[in-house]
């Protein structure tokens, strides 16, 4: 990360260094082990990722607004599901479903080789570029599109992540998974659990995890 060339990094100084080590601490004591996932929230700077107003609360446990309807993912979720997609091992090619603010999406660019992101609301994804912009990231690409149809050019896949619920297990997800690979989504509408899927050599196993609270996966893009 070049901290020069990003006037907000430049000045986030020890203050966010300090909120954030707090942040993982805290993510800790919740049960979050992955040391790999937690050195990665302490280095991404997610107040960023938020307006300005909301930047002091940018390192509380809380999903916040992003705009356009949307929300930033509550970090304790973003540690569980990439901990819970890593299941300690290398993630290799990885596709995020719901880009927002950009901010999972750099988190996983620290832990995996690979990342694509897709999001339906071309500005909210203009958005993220600038967010991400000073951070460097050049194993991560964004791209505009539907992400129930999944990101044909880029795969198989060795993860996928879900920022958003589906109360079906979109198909072209499930096929661009590459063998052994793992998905992990908000599944259902009102009520939402976080589920597992894998594909094994006989088809695909699910488990299923923590009730959560995400935004609605939509069709098509705005
Ligand atoms: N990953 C974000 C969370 C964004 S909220 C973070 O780090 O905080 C979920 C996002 O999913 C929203 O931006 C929403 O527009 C997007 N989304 C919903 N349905 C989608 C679809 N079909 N394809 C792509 N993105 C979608």
């Amino acid at each position: 990360m070049n901290r020069r060339s990003h006037p907000q990094v430049q000045g986030i100084g020890m203050t966010s260094r300090r909120t954030r080590a707090r942040m993982v601490e805290r993510l800790r004591k919740e049960g979050i082990t992955d040391e790999t996932v937690l050195a990665a929230l302490g280095t991404v700077p997610r107040h960023l990722f938020v307006e300005e107003a909301l930047a002091s609360r940018a390192y509380d446990d809380d999903a916040l607004p992003i705009g356009f309807s949307q929300t930033i993912s509550q970090p304790y979720v973003v540690a569980l599901m990439i901990q819970t997609l890593r299941a300690g091992r290398e993630l290799g090619k990885v596709l995020e479903v719901g880009t927002g603010c950009g901010y999972q999406a750099a988190v996983l660019a620290r832990v995996a080789t690979e990342v694509y992101s897709v999001e339906r609301i071309a500005p909210l994804l203009a958005k993220a570029r600038a967010n991400l912009r000073g951070l460097r990231l050049s194993n991560l690409r964004l791209k505009h599109g539907d992400g129930n149809l999944g990101l044909a050019e880029a795969a198989p896949f060795d993860a996928i992540i879900l920022a958003a619920a589906t109360p079906e297990l979109p198909q072209a997800l499930l096929q661009q998974l590459a063998p052994g690979g793992r998905m992990i989504l908000p599944f259902g509408s009102s009520a939402q659990v976080l589920r597992l899927v894998e594909r094994t050599r006989a088809g695909f196993s699910e488990t299923t995890l923590d009730a959560v609270r995400f935004v609605p996966m939509l069709m098509g893009v705005e």
